[in-house]
């Protein structure tokens, strides 16, 4: 099962055995679930970050914000701007990976638990900072969503560059797709002539996902949240995905904590799985326990034959994060028992496991 916590997380961490059993008497299956680690409360005094794996460096960046005293939306956009930034990171902002025609098409959303605000934008072109330009909805408008040339205009408006987001890696990778992706059109991959398969293996290989997703308590008490992405990789023009979606790829109230998703939309927007780990929170689930319940309520839910195995299993992946009102921690996935989350409270920063269903064994 899980590792057990190295000495530093030892205060920050503890197993819960009967927080994985709770989740397992969950739905009629019998489904395997991985006993991960859950924190324990958080210092009293102490601000706690959440976020998906690669927020690693995120994560420090909103401590060190939110021990400024900062608010936690604040902090949490702070962080995400780095991930954004990255050009390495090829699921967020700059450098993501773009959709069908070529085009980096970017989602983002924020929620402020004390206001209860929240503000997304949607296929947004040419900003790099999608993040701020939600939390600029939530401030500036009276609205909520703003998609497509209505989000980017709403962005130049308040003065940010419109910008060429597609870096030189995510074209050619863009470029490979796009011949690998039909065996009966007229693109070819490089290829050499003894290359007796160049198609369908290899574009499953090239189709990724990614997003960050942070929430955060910040001195006072108070949660936020954001996700940003740039979607599922070369998707069709147009296509939103969970992460602008308040309910899907994040959720947050105030006096009961936060969660957020990576992973496959789509599975999330059907399932609004993220206001559902907030409601089990609710009434008393721990983070990890209500983020297995969203997880198995998608498995239950997922009935296309093309999306599960000869298992009757979702072949997919959704990764669940959440915090609560006391500052414990925790997160699921549907399928593997090597999936980590990135928190950080006042004693450092830590890679943590991920709960799951199905173990891939
Ligand atoms: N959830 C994101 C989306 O569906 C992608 C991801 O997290 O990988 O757009």
């Amino acid at each position: 099962m899980s590792k057990r916590p190295a000495n530093s997380r030892r205060r920050f961490l503890k197993t819960t055995a009967a927080a994985s059993v709770g989740a397992a008497t969950l739905g009629s299956a019998p489904r395997v679930v991985g006993a991960s680690q859950a924190p324990i409360h958080r210092k009293a005094e102490g601000p706690v970050v959440i976020s998906s794996r690669n927020g690693r460096n995120a994560v420090e960046k909103v401590m060190e914000v939110l021990n400024t005293g900062a608010d936690a939306l604040d902090a949490v956009v702070a962080g995400v701007n780095l991930v954004e930034e990255d050009p390495n990171d090829t699921s967020v902002g700059y450098g993501g990976l773009p959709n069908a025609d070529g085009v980096v098409q970017l989602d983002a959303a924020v929620i402020h638990g004390p206001t209860g605000r929240a503000g997304s934008v949607a296929c947004i072109e040419g900003i790099k900072y999608p993040s701020k330009v939600a939390k600029l909805v939530l401030e500036r408008t009276d609205h909520v969503n703003l998609v497509g040339k209505g989000a980017q205009a709403f962005a130049r408006m308040h003065g940010f560059p419109v910008e060429n987001l597609l870096t030189e890696r995510a074209r050619e990778r863009w470029v490979r797709w796009r011949e690998n992706l039909s065996n009966s059109d007229d693109y070819l991959p490089p290829h050499e002539a003894h290359d007796a398969s160049i198609g369908a293996d290899y574009v499953e290989q090239q189709r990724t996902w990614g997003t960050i997703h942070c929430s955060a308590i910040d001195l006072s008490g108070n949660i936020s949240s954001v996700t940003t992405t740039s979607g599922l990789a070369f998707k069709i023009p147009g296509r939103v995905g969970d992460s602008p979606i308040i309910g899907a790829g994040l959720y947050c109230d105030n006096e009961v904590g936060a969660a957020g998703s990576t992973g496959r939309g789509e599975a999330n927007l059907e399932n609004c799985a993220s206001f559902l780990i907030v409601e089990r929170m609710r009434i008393g689930d721990s983070p990890e326990q209500a983020c297995l319940y969203a997880c198995e309520r998608i498995a239950d839910h997922t009935r296309k034959a093309y999306l599960l195995n000869d298992k009757g299993e979702p072949d997919f992946n959704v990764q669940f994060y959440a915090l609560n009102a006391a500052g414990e921690v925790g997160g699921a996935q549907i399928r593997g028992k090597n999936g980590k989350f990135a928190a950080a409270n006042s004693e450092g920063s830590f890679l943590v496991d991920l709960a799951y269903l199905y173990s891939n064994d």
